[in-house]
């Protein structure tokens, strides 16, 4: 066997939904993976490469891998916790219970989090991480270690809180830190472990955490810093009515246009959120390239709202899907968020608000262009990163939906036959292949009582 041949897959058989520029599908196609590229997409048999594995896609739906656009990894050891509440009510419930979080808490809740993206199709995620108590640890390195543990192509944002309640914020002032501290902490993380190549598995962005808890010196400064080194910025905006209250009661104004007046409008920025939009907030997100991480399963599990994702498309917005952090979306499942972006889409806006093929964009290539990685990730392209997902849509869940990308997004979850990082087999069969996830559900389960005990 050949080193070309040995690290070369060939999926064969497989409806093919490669989401290219012109959404291009093949109902009986092949894709063809050489080390962690894309080579080869087509219709009709693969090429015979001799000493390649080859996997029957027959029965399955190849389609990119999906990518999340928001997420707090670390919550996944505090979920089921105020269940019935809304955001500002759910935050100050969890706050005291987040302020005893540690590295090894972290690193356990993160491939808890981690394992369970992989195991619903997504293959990069990006992790914004605001609370860093002062005795914890490196909390940044426990979440990069867990996705290299689990395998996952990855943008840690380094988030942050300034703005404690004594001086009129939400959040306690023992889980805040100090601006300096934060900038200096941010920028550490920047040169160590921010990769800006093409291939590259670990992207970090700039992330205070929301206009209820970083003061506007922070934000300004972090847009400066991010600008400065040539990373992201990325921030909660937008998500309740509460928020739009404060911004309006404590700066005059909404919050675009408080977030604009410090420099957050532009194509390297992305808000989570984004639900209370005016008309004139979507336009000037669209016509400024602002991304969107639509986390419409929080949104409904905080009884927020519904992001207008249809207009903010329209406008130009690049919008992705986001599971939010794993305490206000116990699901955790990215395949989730595109049923759900659909269902609840035209649940508002009637029948044509989102269309099937639309959701699945967003899931995909939607994501990729709010992470800047439009050209490496989100289609199935010969020379893009093999980052791919294959769905089985042979069983009785889906056996009979002719179409399968109406069967991937309206039907329940399908098993993953399998899920490629980077060219690597995460996922084979519908099990993670990295870690052991039975021993890592007892190790979560300790976690979250770990973290109870320490807050009474
Ligand atoms: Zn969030």
């Amino acid at each position: 066997m050949n080193e070309v041949a040995a690290h070369t897959t060939v999926i064969a058989g497989a409806h093919v939904a490669t989401m290219d520029a012109d959404r291009t599908e093949y109902a009986a196609g092949h894709v063809v993976v050489a080390g962690n590229r894309i080579v080869a997409v087509g219709p009709g048999p693969a090429p015979r490469i001799p000493g390649a594995r080859v996997v029957d896609g027959v029965g399955c739906l190849l389609t990119p891998g999906l990518v999340n656009t928001h997420h707090h990894l670390y919550q996944w050891t505090t979920r089921g916790l105020a269940v019935d509440d809304s955001l500002f009510g759910w935050l100050t419930t969890l706050y005291p219970v987040w302020a005893g979080i540690d590295a090894p808490v972290v690193n356990v809740a993160a491939r808890g989090a981690l394992t369970r993206l992989a195991r619903t199709g997504a293959t990069t995620t990006a992790d914004h991480h605001y609370v860093f108590p002062r005795t914890g640890g490196d909390l940044l390195e426990a979440t990069i270690d867990a996705a290299r543990t689990v395998g996952l192509r990855f943008h840690p944002c380094r988030g942050s809180m300034d703005l404690g309640r004594s001086r009129g914020g939400l959040p306690p002032d023992e889980v805040v830190e100090d601006r300096e501290q934060i900038l200096a902490a941010t920028e550490a993380a920047i040169t160590r472990w921010h990769d800006p190549a093409p291939d590259s598995m670990l992207r970090v962005a700039v992330a205070p955490c929301s206009p209820f808890s970083a003061t506007a010196e922070l934000m300004r400064e972090a847009a400066e810093l991010a600008r400065r080194t040539g990373v992201r910025l990325h921030t909660h905006l937008a998500e309740t009515l509460d928020e739009e209250d404060y911004c309006l009661e404590r700066f005059g104004c909404r919050p675009v246009d408080y977030v604009e007046s410090l420099g957050w409008l532009g194509p390297d920025v992305w808000f989570a959120h984004g639900v209370h939009l005016d008309d004139a907030d979507i336009k000037r997100i669209g016509s400024s390239g602002t991304g969107v991480a639509h986390c419409p399963s929080s949104n409904a599990r905080l009884g927020a709202g519904v992001a207008r994702s249809r207009e903010l498309r329209r406008a130009g917005a690049p919008v992705g899907l986001g599971v939010d952090g794993a305490a206000s979306n116990e699901a955790s499942s990215l395949l989730e968020e595109a049923r759900h972006a659909l269902l609840f889409a035209r649940a508002c806006g009637g029948p044509h608000a989102l269309a099937v093929r639309e959701a699945l964009e967003m899931a995909t290539i939607g994501g990729a262009t709010v992470l800047g990685r439009a050209a490496e990730i989100g289609s199935l392209e010969p020379g893009k990163l093999a980052d791919l997902a294959l769905w089985r849509l042979d069983t009785l869940a889906h056996a009979d939906i002719a179409d399968p990308v109406a069967a991937l997004v309206l039907g329940s979850p399908p098993p993953l036959e399998l899920l490629l990082v980077d060219g690597h087999p995460v996922v084979e069969r519908d099990t993670v292949t990295t870690l052991d996830e039975h021993a890592l559900a007892g190790e979560t389960a300790a976690a979250h009582r770990f973290l109870l005990a320490k807050t009474r």
